[in-house]
């Protein structure tokens, strides 16, 4: 017999409390993003009113943007039930059984990082997706023999950080695809000051503002900042808050004003020092930094290349003038000085 993995039902459980508290329930409670929200709405509303199944929905942008939001709150809007799953931790297809058999007509089954799943389990999902129907095999060698389960009709919500990597047939059997681009610092701000009501913080919108500037487009970025600052103001204001104490709050994180941290900068600066600028190879700078390429082309590159620091070309990354000029300011003793 086989043995299956219980599918968590929900990852709320496994999320820090104030996560929770802080993560919008409903359509109605997110901010920003609004084309990809009009056009989801417009989706569910018209599923619940025909009372179709939503087709399959992918999600991709850089990590923190609100996949998984916008992921829990479709099976809020529908009314239905949610079944969470990462595509790392499906290795084989019978890992996607429990889900499968246990999705009723008209859930969600949200697969994170589904650029991970193994090219066996990515094939098995094909006909789930398509005709809602798994093939399983049964025995092995000559006595194998193919059944036919039927699945009850149910909606695949697939977030990525890499939509390249997934392949054409996967993204094909998406009905919906959206991109979740980094926020502006208007609608951060406004997360920003949403966020301090429910943990009880001051907020003026100054201090937002100054929040939102440092929070690199990204609303996790955004309350983790938050957080930090008020233990920051608990512990060493009085429970003041100003744009003053939230500069030297994030100042003391190396958060600088356009919300790069140390990470971001050992980056530019290896870029610069010690391949002169580029271009440069992403492994080469790897290596250098003693850290894996995934963490530089998911975490660090998008948002640089955003803010135009750095460029990709043919040949490798290369430091742009603004870039050098970044360097420059956060370093005014010049450019040679070392930050690690
Ligand atoms: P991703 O799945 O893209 O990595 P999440 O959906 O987990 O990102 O978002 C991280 C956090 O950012 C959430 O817990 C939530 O508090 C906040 N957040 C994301 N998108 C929004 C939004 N549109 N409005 C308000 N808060 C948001």
């Amino acid at each position: 017999m086989m043995s299956f993995r219980e599918p968590s039902i929900q990852a709320a459980e496994e999320t820090p409390a104030e996560d929770r508290v802080l993560r919008p329930q409903r359509f109605s409670e997110m901010v920003g993003q609004r084309a990809v929200f009009e056009r989801l709405s417009i989706a569910v509303d018209a599923s619940r009113k025909r009372g179709d199944v939503l087709g399959h929905i992918l999600l991709d942008g850089p990590p923190g943007l609100g996949k998984t939001t916008f992921a829990t709150c479709i099976p809020r809007e529908l009314g239905t039930t949610l079944q969470i799953a990462s595509g790392a931790a499906l290795s084989a297809p019978k890992d996607l059984l429990p889900y499968l058999s246990n999705a009723s007509e008209g859930s969600v089954l949200f697969i994170d990082e589904i650029h991970r799943l193994p090219i066996a389990v990515e094939e098995f999902l094909y006909p789930a997706m398509e005709d809602f129907r798994i093939d399983i095999i049964l025995g092995e060698g000559v006595s194998a023999r193919t059944i036919n389960m039927p699945l009850r009709p149910f909606t695949l919500v697939g977030a990525t950080t890499r939509a390249g990597l997934i392949s054409a047939p996967m993204r094909d059997r998406f009905v919906m695809r959206e991109h979740l681009d980094y926020y502006t610092v208007a609608d951060l701000a406004e997360i920003v000051r949403r966020s301090a009501a429910k943990l009880s913080m001051p907020m003026d919108d100054g201090t937002a503002d100054e929040i939102a500037r440092r929070s690199r487009g990204t609303p996790r970025l955004a309350n983790n900042r938050l957080r930090w600052i008020r233990d920051f103001s608990t512990s060493r204001a009085n429970g003041l808050l100003n744009v003053g104490i939230a500069q030297t709050a994030l100042e003391m994180q190396g958060i600088d004003e356009i919300g790069l941290d140390g990470f971001d900068r050992k980056y530019l600066e290896t870029i610069h020092r010690v391949f002169g600028g580029g271009p440069v190879g992403l492994d080469a700078i790897a290596h250098t930094m003693s850290t894996a390429p995934d963490t530089l082309e998911d975490d660090v590159e998008p948002y640089l290349l955003r803010c135009e620091l750095i460029i990709r070309t043919p040949r490798g990354r290369r430091l742009t003038s603004r870039g050098e000029e970044h360097l420059g300011k956060i370093n005014p003793n010049g450019l040679q000085a070392r930050l690690f």
